[in-house]
């Protein structure tokens, strides 16, 4: 039989520092490798699979529309493109919805939006994107610009000219970049995933949306991985009452097919006109159908449970030994241990649960529906390793 790691290894571009597990199939947050050993998966692949591995809903509403119309171009209206841009600006407050096909692209959308807007607005010599250092917007050379870490610059320069890193958290170096430049728009992460699962203070957050009225800048908020249920809220902007111009999205919205989407508030739902923007599969009818199921699920519900599972994972771990502390929201965690994180995760991958890292922590993602049984488990598991 073909091994399936060393033909990957052989022919799969080094990207990725895989682990050396072959996954084949699963159901909610268990999966199971090639030899049948059971995991709870704390990752959902990095905050993708909403309502775990193959749920059941879900896979009915992408096989149906897939036996249906699996594909047809933007030049035709489909069912489930609309059906989910309402949905979106429904639960939103927001105008309308421009999709794509992963996180990266969704950024590069209010990137253009931003642009223009403030051209047409404010001249052509406002083009300048502020964003966090610590953050991280994707990897297209575009969003590599925007991502405030120069370790992802490397190499691969020169990137997209007009955007300016200023620190995370401090309202006085805010001040001093939009008074100092002609600012289009602000862009930040309520919680920076990559950059080690760290949300933002509160007043920094009221700061920016108080310097975007008097300087007239946009507020993007890249809700890429915060989006669709994780922080338990609808949005993470929800939980810092804040009325953003664009909120980008992806992972979690498809719950496990690739969509993207720039969701565009009053002041720039028309800045896009016709061949202003596109893509060939952006609104996929598949990928929007299970796009759709996932967020008609997002309910009051479903997002007191993740707030609830939330604090359980906080209260358990944050005096154990060997956890240092403990830092995000809703179902975004990240755990700083006194071991190395890389150690931890492969201690708890030998015992059956399945983690992430961020910077130098432990990071979790779980599906928003993981039964609470499965979660003490695993979160007994991660108690024990990181001891
Ligand atoms: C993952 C992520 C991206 C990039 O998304 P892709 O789908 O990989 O392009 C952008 N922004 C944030 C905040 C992310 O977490």
């Amino acid at each position: 039989m073909i091994d399936i790691i060393s033909t990957d290894k052989q022919y799969v571009a080094n990207t990725y520092n895989r682990f050396p597990v072959e996954l084949v199939s699963g159901k909610g947050s268990k999966v199971y490798d090639k030899d049948g050993k059971e995991y709870i998966d704390m990752g959902s692949g990095i905050g993708v699979t909403a309502f775990g591995i193959a749920d059941t809903e879900w896979a009915n509403a992408v096989s149906e529309q897939a036996a249906k119309l699996q594909h047809m171009s933007n030049l035709y209206y489909t069912q489930p493109c609309a059906l989910l841009a309402k949905a979106l600006c429904e639960k939103t407050g927001l105008k309308k919805a421009f999709f794509s096909n992963s996180g990266a692209e969704a950024n590069e959308c209010a990137i253009k939006v931003a642009r223009k807007w403030a051209a047409e607005n404010k001249g052509e010599d406002c083009y300048t994107i502020v964003t966090l250092q610590n953050s991280f917007h994707g990897r297209t050379l575009t969003t590599l610009a925007a991502t405030g870490q120069d370790h992802f610059h490397k190499l691969f320069k020169p990137l997209t000219a007009g955007f300016i890193h200023t620190p995370t958290n401090d309202i006085e170096a805010l001040k001093n970049t939009v008074n100092d430049n002609n600012v289009a728009a602000v862009m930040f992460e309520c919680v920076q995933g990559e950059g080690g699962v760290i949300a933002l203070e509160p007043e920094f957050v009221k700061a920016i949306a108080e310097l975007s009225k008097e300087k007239n800048f946009l507020i993007i908020v890249d809700e890429v991985q915060t989006g669709n249920g994780r922080t338990g809220k609808f949005y993470g902007y929800m939980n810092y009452g804040i009325n953003p111009d664009v909120v980008t999205t992806a992972k979690g919205l498809g719950g496990g097919l690739p969509i993207g989407a720039a969701v565009l508030g009053d002041r720039v739902e028309n800045v896009l006109g016709f061949g202003d923007h596109g893509s060939t599969y952006g609104g996929n009818p598949v990928c929007a159908a299970g796009a759709l199921n996932v967020i008609n699920r997002i309910d009051d519900t479903l997002l007191a449970e993740v707030s609830k599972k939330s604090e359980y994972i906080f209260e358990t771990l944050k005096n154990a030994d060997g956890i240092e502390n403990v830092s995000g929201m809703g179902l975004m965690i990240g755990i700083k241990t006194t071991k190395p994180a890389a150690e931890v995760v492969k201690a708890a991958m030998e015992k059956g649960v399945l983690c992430l890292t961020a910077k130098d922590k432990v990071r979790l993602l779980p599906a928003l529906n993981i039964p609470f049984d499965e979660l003490k488990w695993a979160i007994d598991i991660i108690k024990e390793v990181a001891k």
